[in-house]
């Protein structure tokens, strides 16, 4: 490797150390992606596709078997009903944006039980921001159950889920936040207290970094929707944008009205030649989220020997793609960002800084080195220039470029006089 990129002895020995400590988790790892492998190859198996799946549509796109064939196999590799899979949702946020307003209506109540959601929901719930049209606009109301010591509170979901609540809203990954992130077993368990206390009660689950982790996704425990991006683990590393819901047939049918209009729902919408890439991201998501998942395994497990804080810990049982490091101050957030732009297939030679990021408090430095703009199922990092100082590191479109990557951002580190 010396040969290629200039790596310190010291920094390569970590390295080794690290490997070694992995061995047990990849091993788990590779049972998880062959079994999820497996699960996909059977949908496209038992829904026949062939090349005539990938042609393309124009106009209202009416009929095209590309685009319904894929929601079918998408519904079968996450035990749904049904499924919409859309390269026109522009985002994860639009993608949840549409359940939530596909679903809800005026006087209905949506509770959050994992806390307050992710920052982009807040203007969609109405937590933030005025005048733009938010369910609080539309007179839907909002409730949360906080998290206790970083958990879920299930007496507290219990006692929250009286007949004015219409849906109960989860979030699988911890986001930016450094609470764990949830299992899809304690996502079962959030639906079966549900459900018990009032049946008529929709789950929904945003399930973002989340699939393809382990061999079940909420939909397959009694979620009744769950959605989410393409440019993170459900489009493989392959899908250049694009989102999806899953669930239960009349709700996602409800979603497909939002999406385009009532009465027109799923049956329009070109594809511009965007199927085939969407069914090769499925096709590759278990594998790239296995890679993403090894990435992440691996980086925890070098920088907690540079004595770093890190979490989850490099032993730990993984529910989501996401990584972060307590790189301690500013300058070893930096330095970091800047490594791992450095080794990036893509823009290694841009230099990240920090900046004024629009909706933040701080400044932020990202490393981002992607084939598709701002994709974090490829590896990417962000850090607020705020305390406690962590650096957010997620992504990997495969194991040795990832590697590679930490190992020149801990010697960027060390180049500055700043790895421990
Ligand atoms: C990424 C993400 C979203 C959606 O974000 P987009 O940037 O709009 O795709 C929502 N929730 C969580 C937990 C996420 O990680």
């Amino acid at each position: 490797m010396n040969d290629l990129f200039k790596i310190d002895k010291r920094i390569l020995d970590a390295s080794d150390k690290a490997l070694e400590l992995c061995k047990e988790q990849f091993e788990n790892i590779e049972k998880i992606t062959e079994y999820n492998q497996l699960k996909v190859q059977k949908a496209f198996i038992d829904n026949r596709i062939s090349e005539s799946h990938f042609g393309t549509s124009t106009g209202y796109g009416y009929g095209d078997m590309g685009r319904e064939t894929l929601d079918k196999v998408w519904a079968q590799v996450f035990g749904a009903e049904s499924a919409l899979v859309r390269h026109n949702f522009t985002c994860g946020t639009h993608t949840l944006a549409t359940a939530l307003y596909g679903v809800l209506r005026p006087g209905d109540k949506m509770l959050c039980v994992t806390g307050t959601p992710y920052d982009t929901i807040h203007s969609v719930i109405g937590i933030s921001g005025e005048g733009m049209g938010s369910l609080k606009d539309f007179g839907v109301k909002y409730d949360e159950v906080p998290l206790k010591d970083e958990k879920l509170d299930y007496d507290a979901i219990e006692k929250a889920v009286d007949d004015s609540v219409t849906m109960v809203y989860i979030q699988r990954s911890r986001g930016y936040e450094l609470r764990p992130s949830l299992s899809v077993d304690e996502i079962g368990k959030v639906c079966k207290i549900v459900k018990e206390k009032n049946s008529n009660v929709i789950v929904m689950v945003d399930n973002c970094y989340g699939e393809f982790v382990e061999t079940k996704e909420p939909t397959e425990v009694g979620a009744d929707l769950i959605a989410g991006s393409l440019i993170k683990n459900a489009g493989g590393g392959i899908a250049t944008t694009g989102g999806y819901i899953a669930g239960r047939e009349d709700l996602v049918e409800k979603c497909a009205y939002r999406l385009t209009t009532p009465g027109l729902g799923a049956e329009v919408g070109a594809t511009l030649g965007h199927n085939r890439e969407l069914y090769m991201g499925l096709f590759f998501a278990p594998h790239t989220v296995g890679e993403a998942l090894k990435s992440a395994v691996y980086i925890s497990a070098l920088y907690e020997l540079f004595g770093y804080d890190v979490t989850p810990k490099y032993n730990e049982t993984r529910h989501d793609i996401v990584q972060s490091l307590g790189l301690e101050n500013p300058e070893s957030l930096v330095a970091f960002c800047q490594g791992i732009q450095s080794g990036s297939p893509v823009d290694s030679f841009l230099l990240p800084e920090p900046w004024d990021m629009p909706g933040y408090d701080s400044k932020v430095v990202m490393a981002a080195g992607a084939f598709t703009l701002g994709s974090s199922i490829e590896l990417s990092a962000d850090a607020p220039i705020r305390e406690p100082y962590y650096a957010w590191i997620q992504g990997g479109l495969n194991f040795h470029s990832a590697k590679i990557c930490a190992l020149l951002a801990a010697q960027q580190m060390e180049d500055k006089g700043l790895l421990k």
